[in-house]
């Protein structure tokens, strides 16, 4: 019941924010309180948001940072770990907790250092380890759920409705070798639509796919970064690195993306520029395995497929060969999954076709992907 009340509520402030208003600057003159945690103006204070326990767990902890800025201004939330073997954002984010500095900040910057603490403890790609769910396809999560649903709710109540931009960092999954790209929703209420273009451009990443597929219902809305947008907020997932890997070029990424959106939001008078020619994607589709088995991947991400070339090779465990996946179109290869163990159902890689430049937010291209 609580929940049912909880989403009345957040579907009113969509409707505010649907007027045009926006939400609300922060007011650096007060403290910015979070999780129990006052950060004065013009200071950086940590703590840990509670995740209250339920049926089979005690519950976790979200560690999180607040720079709380001198001068008013946006409120930027940055999410790291929302799946468990995605090192390169979650390292950045360690980073940044101390390149921010709050004496010449506009506004706030909000770093959830780790929101997924079940799976990078367990060391688990894709699903919680308490309740098998991904956690990025449960928001906006329940008070009264699973694990990975009452993570959800606390991100969604405590982080998404304090905010007013939201970028939820990604990179390939522990199995996955993946090239940087990110996502621009244009499914929401178009300001919305328009400032996460916005977003994803002053962010960097030279590949952006156009995802035309995410729900625009706020109880109902899946994903983080969407679960922003369906509240009114400009919001983005970036992937940078992959693989289990921690290297600096994927973590150098994060944290210029990240200068860059500072700059773009008038929160720091310095930056980089936005990417000036990005390549937009249209069309894309996650290929899925039919067979559980052993997976042999036959190409790399970055790599342009023609209609036809096969991405990867199924064989049963003794050698048999069960089903090789070829490209639906002509496209590049954004990832491959890139480890032995494949389940049916699951992703083996991610193709996605050009599309004209600069696209309309209107544009329509099929089969959105799903991270
Ligand atoms: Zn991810």
């Amino acid at each position: 019941m609580a929940a049912r009340c909880w989403i009345a509520a957040a579907s009113a402030v969509v409707l505010t924010f649907a007027a045009g208003e926006g939400p609300a600057l922060a007011q650096p003159a007060a403290p910015f309180l979070m999780g129990g945690v006052a950060a004065a103006p013009g200071t950086t204070a940590s703590g840990d948001l509670k995740v209250p326990g339920g049926a089979g767990d005690s519950g976790t902890e979200i560690p999180f940072t607040v720079i709380h800025g001198t001068k008013p201004g946006p409120v930027l939330a940055l999410i790291a770990g929302t799946h468990g073997v995605e090192y390169p954002p979650v390292l950045a984010l360690q980073r940044l907790r101390g390149a921010i500095d709050p004496r010449t900040l506009a506004g706030t910057v909000v770093l959830v250092h780790m929101a997924n603490m079940p799976s990078f403890l367990a060391r688990t790609i894709y699903y919680g380890p308490k309740d098998g769910q991904n956690l990025n396809r449960v928001f906006p999560g329940r008070r009264d759920g699973t694990l990975s649903e009452r993570i959800a709710f606390v991100i969604t109540t405590a982080v998404i409705d304090r905010a007013t931009h939201v970028i939820d960092i990604h990179c390939g999954d522990g199995n996955e070798w993946l090239r940087p790209y990110s996502y621009w929703v244009v499914t929401s209420a178009p300001p919305v639509v328009a400032a996460s273009k916005d977003l994803a451009l002053a962010f960097g990443l030279d590949h952006i796919v156009i995802d035309t597929e995410r729900p625009n219902d706020p109880a109902a809305s899946v994903y983080l970064a969407n679960t922003a947008m369906t509240r009114g907020k400009p919001a983005l997932t970036a992937e940078s690195g992959g693989w289990s890997r921690t290297d600096e070029e994927s973590i150098a990424r994060i944290e210029r993306g990240v200068a860059g959106v500072l700059k773009h939001l008038g929160m720091r008078a310095e930056g980089p520029d936005p990417v000036a020619h990005p390549v937009w994607l249209g069309r894309n589709e996650v290929l899925r395995s039919g067979f559980t088995g052993l997976l042999y991947p036959l190409v790399e991400p970055g790599q342009t497929v023609a209609k036809g070339t096969p991405i990867a090779r199924v064989t049963d465990f003794h050698g048999r060969l069960l089903e090789e996946i070829r490209a639906p179109f002509a496209g590049e290869v954004l990832y491959v999954v890139a480890t032995p163990p494949i389940t049916k159902g699951e992703p083996v890689g991610f193709v996605a076709e050009r599309a004209a430049a600069p696209p309309a937010a209107a544009a329509a291209p099929a089969h959105a992907a799903s991270r």
